[in-house]
């Protein structure tokens, strides 16, 4: 099965690649529904962060309060390097898991829909890259937009992240975001039909 890595940086449209992957049927592993999951009520990992950092993690449902986890360690590296220990290694178990149920489903190819996927090193392990494309003018525009920020806020955002210029160095293919949803749309829906058929090539 070849497995595609899918990413961009803050704002650049990888949101809106994984909807038309998905109105196209793509099967996708994505890794935010996954950590989402990890860190469900009554898991090993949602236990494990609270018995760490406190009850006061803890939303009045006993689900994990994900604004005050993320204001305790957007504030002090060293907690947030240990929620990352707690965490990435079960979403990495995760994905490998659906990976394999759907290589087992006799799927060609699939994507894995990672934000950090480089700055994890996950890109090494996938067939190809791709990384959503947009300059940091249009990310900026998009986030304030989006996320209802002001300007300097969302440029904070965006420079707190690997600069996608670096990301592109990884990229096997780039999708160029610089345009219109429907261009996008056309872009993606060509990509995937060629990654298809790059798959039988090599599994067919
Ligand atoms: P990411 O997931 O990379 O952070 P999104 O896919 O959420 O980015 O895109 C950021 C914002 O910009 C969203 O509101 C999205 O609808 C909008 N957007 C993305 N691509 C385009 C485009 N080509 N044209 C217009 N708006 C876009």
């Amino acid at each position: 099965m070849r497995v595609i890595g899918l990413t961009g940086g803050i704002g650049s449209g990888k949101s809106e690649v994984s909807n038309i992957l998905r109105s196209l049927g793509v099967p996708i592993v994505d890794a935010d529904e996954l950590t989402h999951a990890a860190q469900a009520r009554g898991e090993p990992v949602w236990r494990e962060i609270w018995q760490r950092f406190g009850w006061s993690v803890l939303g009045p449902n006993g689900e994990i309060h994900r604004r005050k986890l993320g204001y305790l360690v957007f504030h002090d590296s060293q907690k947030r390097q240990l929620l990352n220990q707690l965490v990435h290694p079960r979403v990495r178990a995760m994905m490998a898991e659906q990976l394999e149920v759907l290589r087992q489903q006799g799927v060609l190819a699939a994507v894995l829909d990672v934000p950090l996927l480089i700055e994890g090193g996950l890109h090494t392990m996938v067939d190809e890259v791709w990384v959503v494309y947009a300059d940091p003018a249009l990310q900026e525009k998009r986030v304030t937009e989006r996320d209802h920020l002001d300007a300097s806020e969302a440029g904070r955002r965006i420079r707190a992240q690997m600069p996608l210029d670096q990301k592109l160095q990884h990229a096997h293919f780039v999708i160029d975001n610089r345009g219109s949803l429907n261009a996008l749309k056309d872009e993606v829906t060509r990509l995937w039909q060629n990654a298809k058929k790059r798959a039988e090539l090599v599994d067919g």
